[in-house]
């Protein structure tokens, strides 16, 4: 398998067919590791300690992705950038990081147990299931593919569906110039121009050749955080909840090639200087591979906030908790980040025992016991975490 993957690769590099060169960002540790079997790939490179950033064929994009989940256990990896100083701007942009490492505008408080219980009671871990059996059906959600077009027609209508009746609230795409598959966001209009994020990817992605044709499930990568986000949105507007901020539910398009859906929304809202005050992301909720249930990632996510975060699941979700790292630009919360705003990152395991079925025509939801009983905490803590910042 590693001879054909390398013969693959040699003749991919070789090929002045595939001469479009693209810049991303990295984590270090990824480019000193990949040297070695990648080298020749790199057509530029400038190290920014832990930070790398790279000039590479478009086409090896889908190797990079592969070689960042596999031996890095990141689902995303890697950060697209359309120029060399985008990408210098991102990784050079210290103080906005900073910022959003340590920064907390929010006074966080946990004193609203008796509007979060009746909601998280309503958690059903059998919609969440059906829901992602349905992400799940499609041949794939990958961001060039007709089929994943379609299934963020299907995420849409699912929202509008359930906000139905709601004059505060919108579905709309949020369309990105260079690629098909748009990401889709349900704003509800708070009292408050103040916001918040609950978000994760809608796409997916499958092997070394991924592309537009392979089946990539996505089941719990990441049909899973799509629809404890869903379950969410279902109970809010099932209680009637009005919120004093404004809250945006986002399904980002083309996480899998460098997290190009949430970095363009993430930079537009910063340059329209939009009061984010908090961003939750889900990517990954339903393979229980620890014995801590939920895992916190502490690096490029907000301490403060994280911290607020582990007191939500003790009061609330009452599951046994964990924290690791899962490196550079593992997941979208990375978008937010970077741009200035206080994000988490909630996570199905420790990384060492995360789902590795993932980005293979083996993620089904019977990877997880056909069910979505690990899943249906997240509801549960995203519900709790909208509840309590929103008040
Ligand atoms: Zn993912």
């Amino acid at each position: 398998m590693k001879k054909i993957f390398s013969f693959v690769l040699f003749l991919i590099l070789n090929n002045q067919i595939f001469a479009k060169e693209v810049w991303v960002s990295v984590g270090s540790d990824l480019v000193s590791k990949s040297e070695k079997n990648f080298k020749s790939a790199f057509r530029e490179n400038q190290n920014f300690g832990d930070i790398t950033i790279l000039k590479i064929e478009e086409e090896f994009l889908p190797f990079l992705s592969k070689f960042a989940h596999q031996d890095f256990h990141r689902c995303g990896g890697f950060i697209y950038h359309d120029s060399k100083e985008d990408a210098l701007k991102l990784v050079t942009d210290l103080e906005s990081q900073d910022f959003a490492k340590k920064f907390s505008f929010v006074d966080y408080q946990i004193s609203h147990q008796d509007m979060v219980n009746p909601m998280i009671e309503s958690v059903d871990a059998l919609r969440i299931a059906a829901n992602i059996r349905t992400m799940a059906a499609f041949q794939n959600r990958y961001y060039t593919a007709p089929t994943g077009v379609q299934s963020q027609a299907w995420v849409k209508a699912t929202w509008e569906k359930l906000a139905a009746g709601r004059s505060d609230a919108t579905v709309s795409y949020f369309k990105h110039p260079n690629w098909s598959q748009p990401s889709v966001i349900l704003k509800i209009q708070g009292k408050s121009n103040e916001i918040i994020v609950v978000g994760g990817h809608a796409d997916s992605i499958s092997g070394y050749f991924g592309g537009a044709a392979a089946r990539a499930p996505g089941a719990d990568d990441n049909a899973s955080g799509i629809s404890s986000i869903t379950e969410i949105i279902r109970i809010l507007m099932e209680h009637s909840y009005q919120p004093e901020k404004t809250l945006m539910f986002m399904a980002y398009s083309a996480e899998e090639v460098g997290l190009r859906g949430s970095k363009e929304i993430a930079t537009q809202m910063k340059s329209q200087n939009a009061p984010v005050i908090g961003v939750m992301q889900f990517d990954m909720t339903n393979f229980k591979g620890s014995d801590n249930s939920i895992v916190l990632m502490t690096d490029y996510t907000n301490e403060a906030q994280n911290n607020f975060v582990g007191k939500l699941i003790d009061t609330y979700v009452k599951v046994k908790w964990g924290q690791d790292k899962c490196g550079y630009a593992c997941s979208d919360h990375a978008s937010w980040h970077m741009n200035g705003y206080p994000a988490s990152m909630p996570f199905e395991a420790q990384m060492s025992e995360m789902n590795h079925q993932i980005h293979t025509p083996n993620d089904t939801i019977s990877h997880s016991g056909d069910n979505a009983d690990h899943a249906s905490k997240f509801a549960r803590l995203g519900l709790s975490y909208i509840i309590e910042l929103d008040q």
